[in-house]
């Protein structure tokens, strides 16, 4: 009994001193950061805000081809030496910019879309989405943070740099698509192909998708600066089930409806497995070194803590979905008379399937979960796998998160996985350093502003906006 215990003792001893060995030996989180370049004299703030708002009152939805005609006209207008200087390309109403910097080394490729989701109760809005207002401290418009934001500030950065006579370190290529929000068939995949045939690669392809948040997401005291390395797939799917017709005052045992509830039903408590997938490790290593002792030491030892964080994670949907494939059901369609049993009833389910999943994967386990009478078919025009997870740390990534580190939030910089969708994915074959990140900083709430009521982006903000794409362009 004396041995057992002192065997017990002995075991636990290895193991703290495992535990404390890799808490003590956390590589030291990498500080450096860039210097953000100053803007021109002659470039106003005001008036800078004074043209994303402008930019705003164009309502480039994929149903007004006049407004992205009047965008671009605008465009050229604001930004004369960049329309002087740099090549441009459409691909229909998307627009491809070349900066050539008369160096040979390896391009960059900075995207932003100028295409808008439409809004659904202008009434909910405490001022017009399309009018453009800017007040003391937000510029207010649909679009503003996805993603005239980006888009501006990137051109602001470029006629900036052109006006004080700076070039670029390498070429520069600017893509803004057109049709983003509704899958980037005719704007983003065109112009990837193209750039394909040219054969470019890029050092380094940045579009939106991460951004600064409250450090407490992540239990800091500092913000933390998002940078997506990754995003999910996606796949929507259509469950039909078939029964007999008939008169609702006999009914048989099972009917259409029963049976896709029972379906759902059992999808939905037998979801996908749940891990830390690779981005979302490298987000732990990454805040592990400001962390408190005691969370350095799990973030340090995922190999034993693994199991605890993902049942933390989990109880979150914005973090259970960093874990695993969802699944969302979001139309139902059956019947058509109360007193009618319906021959058929349908469901749509909306999947983002997280990295290590593919659609076939999702498709089998479909097959497997549901019954023989329900049929599955996939459903609309979206389609993707999960991207590539970027490989970091690589001098990219650096560069990226010194210039972060560089803006007056002083962000921790962490890889994430972006857990919605992006043009970026059909850039993904043109490098190996795809990256998410809009130089934003944000508090919770504002998340869901993106899509919803009251866009807005914080007017202080902006010009440290331009200095960052500035600063990227230069290759600092
Ligand atoms: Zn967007």
């Amino acid at each position: 009994m004396k041995r057992l215990l002192q065997l017990l003792a002995l075991a636990v001893l290895i193991l703290l001193a495992v535990l404390l060995y890799h808490t003590l030996t956390l590589p030291q989180a990498d500080s450096r950061v860039a210097e953000l370049p100053d803007l021109p004299q002659a470039m106003d703030e005001d008036a800078m805000v004074g043209r994303l708002a402008a930019a705003l009152r164009f309502p480039t939805l994929p149903d007004q081809p006049d407004a992205f005609v009047g965008f671009h006209d605008f465009l050229r207008d604001s930004f004369p030496l960049t329309h002087q200087t740099l090549s441009l390309k459409a691909f229909g109403h998307s627009l491809l910019y070349h900066w050539d910097s008369k160096n040979d080394c390896p391009p960059q490729l900075l995207l932003a879309h100028q295409d808008v989701v439409p809004v659904s109760s202008p009434e909910k809005w405490q001022k017009p989405p399309f009018a453009g207002v800017v007040d003391d401290d937000f510029v207010w418009g649909r679009g503003a943070l996805d993603d005239k934001g980006s888009l501006m500030a990137i051109l602001e950065a470029t006629e900036a740099l052109l006006q004080s006579g700076q070039a670029p370190a390498c070429d520069v290529y600017l893509a803004f698509g057109h049709d983003e929000e509704i899958g980037g068939r005719e704007g983003a995949v065109k112009m990837a192909a193209w750039l394909e045939q040219q054969n470019l690669r890029f050092a380094l392809i940045l579009d939106e998708g991460g951004m600064m948040l409250p450090g407490s997401t992540l239990g800091m005291d500092r913000p933390v600066a998002l940078m997506g390395i990754a995003e999910k797939g996606y796949m929507t799917v259509e469950l039909q089930a078939e029964a007999e017709p008939g008169h609702s005052s006999r009914p048989p045992e099972r009917t259409a409806i029963g049976d896709l509830a029972a379906a759902i039903h059992h999808l939905q408590t037998h979801p996908r497995p749940a891990s830390l997938s690779l981005p979302t490790r490298k987000m732990l290593e990454q805040v592990a070194p400001h962390q408190s002792f005691a969370k350095r030491l799990v973030f340090a030892n995922l190999w034993l803590f693994e199991p605890l964080i993902i049942r933390q994670l989990e109880g979150k949907p914005e973090t259970n979905a960093l874990l695993r494939t969802t699944m969302a059901p979001t139309l139902l369609e059956a019947g058509v008379k109360e007193n009618v049993l319906p021959a058929t009833a349908n469901a749509t389910l909306n999947f983002r399937l997280a990295p290590g999943e593919t659609r076939d994967s999702l498709r089998a386990y479909l097959q497997n979960e549901l019954p023989d009478n329900i049929s599955v078919t996939s459903k609309g025009a979206f389609l993707s796998d999960p991207s590539a997870v970027t490989d970091i740390p690589s001098a990219s990534f650096d560069r990226l998160a010194a210039l972060a580190r560089a803006l007056p939030e002083q962000p921790v910089v962490a890889p994430y996985l972006l857990i919605a969708g992006t043009d970026a994915r059909h850039y993904q074959h043109l490098s190996d350093q795809v990256f998410r990140f809009m130089p934003v900083s944000l508090g919770q709430d504002d998340l869901a502003r993106f899509h919803g009521h009251n866009e807005r982006l914080p007017r202080k903000q902006y010009p440290h906006m331009v200095r960052f794409y500035a600063g990227l362009m230069l290759g600092q």
